[in-house]
């Protein structure tokens, strides 16, 4: 993802504060419990220097101990009950973030997807939102409960003994500023750590996309060090980290240590001088013996949290992405079931900014129903045009027009609903036959499948297969060959009973006595729908009513194949060569 792409985001307690919002209550709820069990802790002392007094005085001290079970019991099941509150809302908080991220990611723009990496998009989705978990609970919850804690304890030590409370609190101030100076280094560690494992889900992708590609050409060493890097990276920056966090958490061990020491050294010279009794004494010890735990809690809270907004600051930089356009504030009514009529007027486009554009002006008109043919050298702008039609990009300049009213005009959902498109590399996705076919219409009743897999050839397939249309494919369909992979998009786009038909060099890996048949298929579609079909076979382009030439983004001429290959000498040329050798 490119720092171009992102906007300067809240600050991460912001953002966290947004996801745990829905789960406020449950998180207080958890909070309160926890902070009761702190609070039946913090009893205890109080019951000690009672038993410590009847001792003393040679009473009965049934009722201390009594007291002291009673607190412990209680303790343990607040304790309990106050975890498992917390954890359930964190592991909650986690879902709505991974909720979010993934409606958010399909509706990207293609835009953005041309500039991130699928496999980094992945890690932010499943890892970093992980990583919300720890700060939900350690750091919102830790914080909450270890600071009230703090405070309370301190309180009571207030209470017992003012100048202790003194001394004590010098000690946890100076530990205090050693820790500040900690923790930007613990976020920056982690971010890199987090960027790292980014970078690893993008180089796994890429391997396990091109598996076959990787091993035919013997880079697997190459791709392993590749892999191996990333892992290291992530490696090194949470093990730096870790550096950090433990000397932070050791920093805030040692100040009680200290603390300790010094209360013991103060406080017995106070109990010498009689200005407190030993009773107090002990209180106190273990009050600061109690501070520990919330001074842990909020020392942890601290450490974590930056673990976390390293984390959320990589989930916003994904939410800022460009998203689909809007609907328009007054959609068109959804499209009829009348075959739909095409131009392009004057259209400039380029794929970014810092690219050459790609479109210099565009312009022709596609009437409803029949054939056209798009042909031009590769890189003319083909499959750009069909982009253009789908609004997966927006021109720079100039319309595409749907029935006379710009794409714009229409709701984006409706207008991808009326048009039937096959890409040039016929994408098949993991999952059966079936699941592939009904992508576009899940509604589809079986005969209507029977009929398109008959229409398109692929019954003697599923007739093969074990399973039927229940066979499963494999990744991107590569249990099929490549006139199988095509047949199947085209049957899926036949389904979607589409009023605008896209064939981006759909038949290109048929064998011939396929050709023919998908060719007399689309003929009769062709009756009822539009069809653009970009395409090199000399028989498909001859069979359209009307052949589109484009070369380097312009329309070099319009007409039926006889009128061109006398009018077009481009035309002319690929008839001779391009065409005639494809179709041979
Ligand atoms: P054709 O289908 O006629 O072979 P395309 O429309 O696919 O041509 O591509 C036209 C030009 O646009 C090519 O030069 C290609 O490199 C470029 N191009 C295509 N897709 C992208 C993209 N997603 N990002 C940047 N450039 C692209
Ligand atoms: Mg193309």
């Amino acid at each position: 993802m490119s720092p171009a792409d992102v906007r300067p985001a809240p600050p991460a307690w912001r953002l966290l504060l947004g996801y745990v919002k829905p789960h406020r209550w449950a998180l207080a709820a958890g909070a309160f419990l926890s902070l009761l069990t702190g609070g039946a802790a913090l009893l205890l002392p109080l019951v000690a220097k009672g038993l410590i007094d009847d001792l003393s005085r040679d009473r009965a001290i049934t009722g201390a101990l009594l007291a002291m079970s009673a607190l412990v019991v209680a303790n343990a099941l607040l304790g309990a009950l106050g975890s498992y509150v917390l954890r359930r809302t964190a592991e909650s908080v986690v879902l709505g973030a991974r909720r979010t991220l993934s409606s958010y990611l399909l509706r990207l723009r293609i835009t953005a997807v041309d500039r991130s990496e699928p496999g980094d998009l992945m890690a932010r989705i499943t890892s970093d939102t992980t990583l919300l978990r720890e700060v939900t609970t350690d750091s919102l919850v830790g914080l909450g409960t270890g600071g009230l804690t703090l405070l309370a304890t301190v309180a009571m030590m207030g209470f017992v003994d003012p100048v202790l409370l003194g001394v004590t609190l010098a000690v946890v101030v100076g530990a205090g500023v050693v820790l500040g100076a900690i923790v930007p280094h613990i976020n920056r560690a982690s971010r890199r750590a987090q960027d790292a494992v980014g970078v690893m889900g993008a180089s796994l992708e890429r391997v396990l996309g091109a598996l076959r590609t990787v091993k035919a050409s013997g880079a697997e060493d190459r791709e392993e060090r590749t892999l191996h890097a990333a892992a290291e990276e992530s490696w090194r920056q949470s093990v730096r980290a870790a550096k950090w966090t433990a000397a932070a958490g050791n920093a805030a061990g040692l100040a009680m240590q200290v603390a300790f020491i010094t209360v013991l050294a103060v406080g017995g010279a106070r109990v010498a001088t009689g200005a407190i009794d030993i009773g107090t004494l002990v209180a106190f010890l273990l009050y600061v013996f109690y501070l520990m735990a919330p001074i842990q809690q909020v020392v942890g809270a601290v450490t974590q949290y930056q673990t976390g907004s390293a984390a959320l600051a990589r989930i916003q930089e994904a939410l800022v992405l460009p998203a689909e356009p809007p609907s328009p504030a007054a959609p068109l009514p959804g499209p009829g079931a009348e075959p739909a009529a095409l131009a392009f007027e004057d259209v400039r486009f380029r794929y970014a900014d810092d690219l050459p554009y790609v479109h210099h002006g565009v312009t022709f008109a596609v009437p409803a129903r029949g054939m056209t043919a798009f042909v031009g050298p590769s890189g003319a702008g083909k499959t750009t045009v069909f982009s253009l039609i789908e609004r997966f990009y927006d021109p720079e300049s100039g319309t595409v027009t749907l029935d006379g009213r710009p794409l714009g005009d229409w709701e984006l959902a409706r207008l991808r609903a009326a048009i039937g498109y096959v890409e040039q590399d016929a994408p098949v996705l993991s999952g059966s036959l079936r699941e592939n076919l009904l992508l576009g219409r899940p509604e589809a009743d079986g005969a209507e499948v029977e009929r398109v897999v008959r229409t398109t050839r692929l019954d003697a397939l599923v007739a093969r297969l074990p399973q039927g249309l229940d066979t499963l494919v494999g990744h991107r369909g590569t249990k099929l060959s490549g006139g199988e992979r095509q047949r199947v998009a085209i049957a899926r786009a036949l389904l979607r009973r589409p009023r605008l038909l896209l064939l981006d060099e759909a038949t290109s890996q048929l064998d011939a006595v396929n050709e023919a048949a998908l060719r007399d298929t689309v003929a009769e579609v062709a009756r009822e729908t539009t069809v653009l079909v970009v395409a090199h076979r000399l028989s498909t382009v001859t069979a359209a009513d009307r052949i589109v030439v484009m070369d380097a983004g312009r329309v070099r001429a319009v007409g039926t194949h006889r009128e061109l290959v006398t009018a077009d000498p481009l035309y002319a040329e690929l008839a001779a060569t391009q065409f005639l050798a494809a179709a041979g």
